[in-house]
């Protein structure tokens, strides 16, 4: 069985920037993001279970999750989220199992689960054997994140309230990469980590 590392850090830290340079060096990536908007898009596996819980309304009229409608319900009421989540996380959770068994079937010498809120959701934290935390400070987050379109600078500080602090995240690390340098700085770090992987899958 491939090592499985899990990453996660705050939103603008540079999950997907660090975990495209572990991809470029031969890991396998699982993007829970990714496989969140698969399963709501038309015809997705989400689709019609999300239709019967939350009726038309949350189902825009090309077929997939009105993701504006469903953020402003979840956002607004506990039973709304948890409905969403019960029906989302194993949907998820099953294809992540699917992608990790496909990885161990290839030659990436590890397998590296990208979870935005992994130390929030607990449940990732048992399926990896490491947690790897990117880590900035938070007015580089919203530097970086400002840049995103559609998204402003208050929505961006409200995103941040809701994820877990800096300090939290990395008491649950086992790796932490500090991505406050320049991107070449960023490479450094992937090409340091790949090499550790690599070594920790020898040695198992
Ligand atoms: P996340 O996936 O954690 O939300 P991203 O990897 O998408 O964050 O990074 C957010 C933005 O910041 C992207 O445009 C990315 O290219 C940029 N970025 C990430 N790390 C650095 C860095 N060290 N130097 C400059 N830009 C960076």
């Amino acid at each position: 069985m491939a090592l499985i590392i899990g990453l996660t850090g705050g939103i603008g830290s540079g999950k997907s920037a660090l975990a495209e340079r572990l991809v470029a060096r031969g890991a396998a990536l699982v993007d829970t993001d990714a496989i969140a908007h698969d399963i709501t898009r038309p015809g997705g596996a989400a689709i019609e279970p999300l239709r019967a819980a939350f009726g038309s309304a949350a189902i825009s009229a090309d077929g997939a999750l009105d993701r504006g409608w469903m953020r402003r319900r979840a956002f607004t009421n506990r039973a709304a989220k948890a409905t969403l989540e019960s029906i989302v996380h194993p949907l998820i959770r099953t294809e992540v199992e699917r992608q990790i068994l496909a990885a161990n079937e290839s030659s990436a010498p590890y397998v590296v689960i990208a979870v935005p809120l992994l130390v929030e959701s607990g449940i990732w934290r048992e399926r990896v054997d490491r947690v790897l935390v990117v880590d900035c400070s938070e007015a580089t987050q919203i530097a970086r994140v400002r840049e995103r379109p559609g998204l402003t600078e208050a929505m961006a500080h409200a995103i941040l309230e809701m994820q877990a602090g800096r300090d939290e995240r990395l008491a649950a690390a086992q790796d932490i990469v500090f991505n406050e340098g320049s991107l070449t700085d960023l490479d450094d770090h992937a090409q340091r980590l790949h090499h550790f992987y690599c070594g920790i899958r020898a040695t198992a």
